[in-house]
């Protein structure tokens, strides 16, 4: 997801295991029913600066497939789209903080709640203050753009070994047209490879209508994970994660994820973009269902409305052909894994 400012408003199955004998099938029942309980590891939070919250409270519908359902295109579609966010159509919508001391305690209750260690990405000063508030909590990454951020490889470089970042990622050149096999990034990744630094690199959707309003230089084709195939080739031992995981193009997800077992995915809040039976369905299911469930990590994409991490956990937890294990996987072993963390 993007995040962005104008007028000076922020923006931003019942499972029946086939096959299953009907001793397994209750088991499994009980097991599928009960939320995950244990810490979770966001893989995608955004960090703010002050100056980037809006002055107004921001509204926020979910799904955010069905804000604009229709848009002719004789109307602004910028117009269309604030003024939803001013005037929600939704009972229930998300209003976004208006202060920073406002967010920092609503992502806090949340951080709390929720026993949440996250990889926080935003520009330097942003990601070093939220730092400061979650020390012990946080992991340090860095949004950043080909072009638009103009930061050095070797930058980059000082910034592992001085400044503790841990992440190169959110990389969003995809709002910028820049193509995930761009030769401009290939000394980035060499870099990741290199320090072993893990890239976490947004392939999927962004607002709805984004090249309408917010980023005409947005291409939809970028999503593809095919795109990802000679990078892959050309340094194979990056660690790599698709942020918002190249949806929708779960088959070329999972023909990529099938030969290149090194690839792992966050969900980049795309749980709560589309409707939750179409995403239950049509991704996280064909690809747990495809053997890929220890590859996917959660991810909400927190940009300004704290409150939809615990509406991105509770999908998950509500998606009732997951097992207790895969919940577990899903929201902290996968990420542990691909993090290395250090084991208690
Ligand atoms: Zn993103």
């Amino acid at each position: 997801m993007k995040v962005s400012v104008k007028n000076n408003l922020f923006l931003a199955v019942c499972i029946c295991f086939l096959g299953c004998s009907p001793s397994t099938n209750k088991k499994s029942e009980s097991s599928e029913q009960k939320a995950y309980q244990g810490p979770i590891i966001d893989m995608h939070l955004h960090a703010l600066e002050e100056n980037e919250l809006s002055p107004e409270p921001m509204a926020m519908c979910t799904p955010l497939s069905t804000i604009v359902q229709h848009f002719d295109p004789q109307n602004d579609f910028g117009d269309v789209f604030w003024g939803k966010a001013a005037n929600p159509d939704c009972e229930n919508p998300y209003w976004s903080p208006v202060t920073y001391e406002e967010y920092v305690e609503r992502l806090s209750n949340q951080v709390e709640k929720y026993k949440i260690t996250a990889i926080t990405s935003g520009s330097l000063p942003a990601t070093k203050k939220l730092m400061g508030h979650f020390p012990d909590q946080f992991i340090r990454g860095i949004q950043f753009r080909i072009n638009r951020d103009n930061i050095p490889v070797d930058s980059l470089q000082s910034l592992v070994e001085t400044e503790g970042l841990k992440v190169l990622g959110e990389i969003s050149n995809q709002y910028g047209g820049i193509a995930p096999n761009d030769p401009k990034m290939f000394p980035y990744y060499a870099l990741a490879e290199e320090m072993d630094v893990p890239v976490l690199l947004h392939m999927g959707s962004g607002l709805p209508g984004t090249p309408l309003f917010l980023n005409p230089e947005y291409q939809v084709a970028h999503s593809n994970p095919l795109l990802l195939e000679e990078v892959l080739k050309s340094y194979p031992k990056m660690r790599i994660s698709i942020a918002h995981y190249g949806e929708p193009f779960i088959d070329e997800l999972i023909a990529m994820m099938y030969h290149y077992p090194q690839i792992y995915v966050d969900l980049g809040g795309i749980q709560w973009c589309y409707p939750r039976e179409y995403f239950y369905q049509s991704h996280l299911k064909k690809l747990v269902d495809a053997g890929f469930g220890k590859r996917i990590m959660f991810g909400s994409d927190m940009i300004i409305w704290p409150e939809l991490i615990e509406e991105s956990i509770a999908i998950i937890n509500d998606a009732d052909f997951l097992t207790y294990e895969q919940k577990a996987d899903i929201f902290y072993n996968n990420a542990a894994r691909f993090l290395r963390l250090p084991k208690d």
